[in-house]
C-alpha cells in the first residue's frame, strides 16, 4: 500500500508563471486507477460524512478502480452537477480527504483529484449524463445569482421538472467561480461546460439582470414565478479602515480579480479593461482570495510580491496546495505584521505600507489565536501596490431592496436548516446567508433549498 498520493503533475513554476493556464494538469487514467486502489472501500464509508453534497465517494472510487470511469462519472453526478469544478476548487483536506481513514495514518485517498479526473474523462469522451424527464405541475421558479449555490439550487429543480429562470447581474454566469478564481486553478472553458448542461437540464439563465434593481422580489411573483431562490453571494469587500486606503494602486482583491478573470485585463489592449501594477506588490491576508491575487500580480509581470498576513503560517485560511503554489512560483510571506497606514507619493500613488509586527495571543471566538501587536516595532516597508484581501461580506443589495428579511450582524440573510427564510415562497443560500465561504458548502445549501422548494410546491 502507498502511504502517499499518487503525485500530480504540474506545470513547472517557472513556466507558469507566464501564462494563465491551469498548474495542475490532473491524473492519466492510470495514475487515477493507482490512486483508486489505495481505497479501503471501508463499509462505513467515513468520508461521504465529509462531503456536503453526499456523493457516494467509494462506490465511485471501486469503478474507476475497474476502469469503468463512466459508471464512475454517472456516480458522481447523481449528487453534484459540477464535478469538474468541485473536483479542482473544493477544500477536500478539511472535508471528505479529511475524514478519511487512510488519513489516520498516511496520506488520505486523493479524492478531489479522482473527483476531478472523471469529470475530465467525461468531458473529453463526450459522455453525457443521460437526463430521465420528471413531470412535475406546471409551477416555475426564480434563481438569483449564477453562482454555485443557484446553479445547484436550479439543476436539482430541474432534475424534478421544475421549470428554472436563473437571474444574473453580470454579463457571465458562475458567480466567484468566473469573475473570482483565477483560469490558472479553474479554466472558464471548465465552468461553461458545466453550465451548459445545467441549460440542457431546461434551466434558462438570463444574464445583465439585476434583481432589486432591474425587477423587485415582488416584480418575481408577479411575473408567476411561484418561489423564490436568492444566491446572491458575497461581493461586498471589507477594507481595513485605515489611513491611505484611497490610493492610487489601492485595490480591493475583488476589483483587482474580476478585472483579470471577467474583463481579461492582462490581455489589455486586445480586451477594453486595463490595470495598472507596478513591481512591488504588497497583498493583504491569508486566504485563498490572497492567494490568487498574489499569483495573478505574478503573471502580470510584477517583480517581487509579498503576501502580509496578521497571524502565522499555522493558522492561514488558504487552502494548503495554493499556499504551497505560491511558494513554489516565489511569492514571499511576511507573518504576524499588521498594516496601520498606507503611505503614497505626491501624485497620489502608493510607496509604502506603516505596519506593527505582532505576537500571538490567546485564542479568539474563531478559535484562532489572536494577533497582539507588539509596541515599538511600527515600520515602513517599500510597496508600489497593495491589494487588500481581508475578506467579503454578503451583497447588501436585495436585503436592502427588500427589508422584508431578517438579518444577521453582518448582512447575511437568516435561514433554517432548508434555506427557508421565514417569507413565503422565499428561500436562500450560499455566501449571501452564511458570509464568505466555500464552493461547495454554497452547492450544498442550493440542494436543501431545492429539496425545500419542491416539498412547498407540492403542497400549494
Ligand atoms: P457567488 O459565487 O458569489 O455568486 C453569486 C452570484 O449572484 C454572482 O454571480 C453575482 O453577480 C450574482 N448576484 C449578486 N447580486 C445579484 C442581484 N441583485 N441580482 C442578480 N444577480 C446577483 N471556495 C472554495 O471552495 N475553494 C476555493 O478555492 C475558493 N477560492 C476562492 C477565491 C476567490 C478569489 C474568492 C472570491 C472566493 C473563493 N472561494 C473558494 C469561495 C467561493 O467561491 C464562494 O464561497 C462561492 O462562490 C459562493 O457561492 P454563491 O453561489 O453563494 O455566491
Ligand atoms: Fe476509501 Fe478513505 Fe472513503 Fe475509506 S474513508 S472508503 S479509504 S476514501
Amino acid at each position: 500500500m502507498r502511504e502517499k498520493k499518487v503525485p500530480v503533475k504540474k506545470q513547472p513554476p517557472s513556466e507558469r508563471i507566464k501564462n494563465f493556464n491551469e498548474v495542475s494538469l490532473g491524473y492519466t487514467e492510470k495514475e487515477a486507477i493507482q490512486e483508486a486502489e489505495r481505497c479501503l472501500q471501508c463499509k462505513n464509508a467515513p468520508c461521504i460524512k465529509g462531503c456536503p453534497v453526499e456523493i457516494e465517494i467509494p462506490k465511485f472510487i471501486k469503478e474507476i478502480r475497474e476502469g469503468n470511469f463512466k459508471k464512475a462519472f454517472e456516480i458522481i453526478y447523481e449528487k453534484n452537477t459540477l464535478p469538474a469544478i468541485s473536483g479542482r476548487v473544493c477544500p477536500q483536506e478539511t472535508q471528505c480527504e479529511a475524514f478519511c481513514t487512510l488519513s489516520k495514518k498516511w496520506e488520505p485517498v486523493a479524492i478531489g483529484r479522482l473527483e476531478r479526473f472523471v469529470a475530465d474523462w467525461a468531458r473529453k469522451n463526450n459522455v453525457y449524463p443521460s437526463i430521465t424527464k420528471v413531470e412535475f405541475k406546471n409551477y416555475k421558479v426564480a434563481v438569483v445569482g449564477s453562482g454555485p449555490a443557484g446553479l445547484t439550487c436550479a439543476s436539482e429543480l430541474a432534475k424534478n421538472g421544475i421549470k428554472v429562470t436563473i437571474f444574473e447581474s453580470l454579463h457571465l454566469p458562475g458567480g466567484v467561480l468566473t469573475y473570482g478564481i483565477p483560469s490558472f486553478r479553474l479554466p472558464k472553458d471548465i465552468i461553461f461546460y458545466e453550465i451548459e448542461y445545467i441549460k440542457k437540464l431546461g434551466v434558462e439563465i438570463k444574464t445583465d439582470i439585476i434583481i432589486g434593481k432591474t425587477l423587485s422580489i415582488d416584480d418575481l411573483f408577479g411575473l408567476g414565478y411561484k418561489a423564490i431562490f436568492i444566491g446572491s453571494g458575497a461581493g461586498l469587500p471589507s477594507f481595513m479602515g485605515i489611513p491611505g486606503e484611497n490610493l492610487l494602486r489601492v485595490y480591493s482583491a475583488n476589483e483587482f480579480l474580476t478585472r483579470i478573470n471577467l474583463m481579461k485585463s492582462y490581455k489589455f489592449p486586445e480586451y477594453d479593461t486595463p490595470i495598472s501594477i507596478g513591481k512591488k506588490v504588497a497583498v493583504i491576508g491569508g486566504g485563498n482570495v490572497a492567494m490568487d491575487a498574489a499569483r495573478c500580480s505574478l503573471r502580470l509581470g510584477a517583480e517581487n510580491v509579498t503576501v502580509l498576513y496578521r497571524r502565522t503560517e499555522k493558522e492561514m485560511p488558504a487552502r494548503r496546495e495554493e499556499y504551497e503554489n505560491a511558494i513554489e512560483e516565489g511569492v514571499n510571506f511576511e507573518f504576524l505584521v499588521q498594516p496601520l497606514e498606507i503611505k503614497g507619493d505626491k501624485n497620489g500613488y502608493v510607496n509604502g505600507i506603516k505596519i506593527i509586527r505582532n505576537k500571538l495571543g490567546e485564542p479568539d471566538e474563531s478559535g484562532r489565536r489572536k494577533p497582539v501587536p507588539i509596541p515599538g516595532t511600527e515600520t515602513i516597508l517599500e510597496f508600489d501596490t497593495v491589494i487588500v484581501a481581508i475578506g467579503q461580506r454578503p451583497n447588501p443589495l436585495i436585503p436592502r431592496a427588500y427589508p422584508k428579511f431578517k438579518l444577521g450582524k453582518h448582512g447575511n440573510i437568516i435561514v433554517d436548516e432548508n434555506g427557508f427564510t421565514g417569507i413565503k415562497g422565499i428561500y436562500a443560500g450560499g455566501d449571501i446567508t452564511t458570509g464568505a465561504a466555500t464552493v461547495i458548502s454554497a452547492m450544498g445549501a442550493g440542494k436543501r433549498a431545492a429539496r425545500a422548494i419542491i416539498e412547498y410546491l407540492s403542497s400549494l
